[in-house]
């Protein structure tokens, strides 16, 4: 008997232990929140969709070589995942100026950055994420300079491939939050960990710009699950 015991909550997933040491369990829920959980409200079944996006970009990121915790997905809503420590920074790759970068400088939304642009958030809820420098991170030690060099030059890599994957389904991909992790097993391997879909990328309909991502539930735009569909089904994904 598995024991379902969480071992971690966050805002739209659950951890438990997994079959194997080193292993865990990723379940995928459908809660959605916003601007730091003052809006929340449950979309049933966004947690399956999340689940079978996430599991797939994942594989096309094995595919291209990029490491990843994934080891499969299990179910509807779980994944088997590479247990690993995570490094409380959150990645932020920018092509398309959205969001907190348009408020914050006055930009105007939609317009092209000329190449990505790497932004680093700490973790913390009862902060409000703040942003923070390169040095920030090296100086109070949530990771080494030559841990952070090898995520930048991940998530570059990361953003290449997806963009190019979004692209030929016809959709922009302007923005995503990534998180990275050491491996339990080899704690010098750094890995792509939690998830990637419509809950942290921005993805535009190429030719409408129709937001097709968690903007539709912070903005209220229309239909949450129904922009998640549109994705899986661009990505020729069966649910
Ligand atoms: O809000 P902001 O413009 O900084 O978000 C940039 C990208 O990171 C967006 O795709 C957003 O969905 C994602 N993000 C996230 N989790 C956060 C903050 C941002 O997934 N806590």
């Amino acid at each position: 008997m598995r024991s379902s015991k969480t071992l971690y909550e966050g805002k739209a997933k659950r951890i438990i232990a997994g079959p194997k040491k080193n292993t865990l369990i990723q379940i995928f829920k459908d809660d959605a929140t916003a601007y730091n959980k003052k809006k929340h409200k449950i979309f049933k079944g966004k947690g399956i969709l999340n689940n079978f996006i996430s599991g797939f970009i994942m594989e096309h990121l094995k595919s291209k070589k990029v490491p990843t915790h994934f080891l499969k997905r299990i179910n509807d809503r779980e994944q088997l995942i590479k247990k690993c420590e995570i490094i409380p920074i959150e990645f932020v790759v920018r092509n398309i100026i959205a969001g907190s970068i348009a408020k914050k400088l006055n930009l105007k939304e939609g317009s092209i950055i000329k190449q990505p642009l790497l932004e680093y958030y700490y973790k913390d809820d009862s902060l409000d994420d703040p942003m923070i420098s390169r040095d920030h991170i090296i100086t109070f030690g949530w990771a080494t300079k030559s841990e952070l060099n090898k995520i930048d030059k991940i998530s570059l890599q990361i953003n290449k491939v997806l963009k190019s994957l979004f692209l030929k389904k016809g959709i922009i991909l302007v923005d995503f939050k990534i998180e990275f992790g050491r491996l339990s097993s080899n704690p010098k391997q750094i890995v792509l960990a939690d998830e990637i879909s419509p809950d942290s990328c921005r993805l535009w309909d190429k030719k409408s710009k129709e937001k097709l991502d968690k903007d539709v539930f912070r903005r209220n735009l229309g239909s949450l699950l129904g922009a998640y569909e549109e994705v899986a089904s661009r990505l020729g994904i069966v649910h």
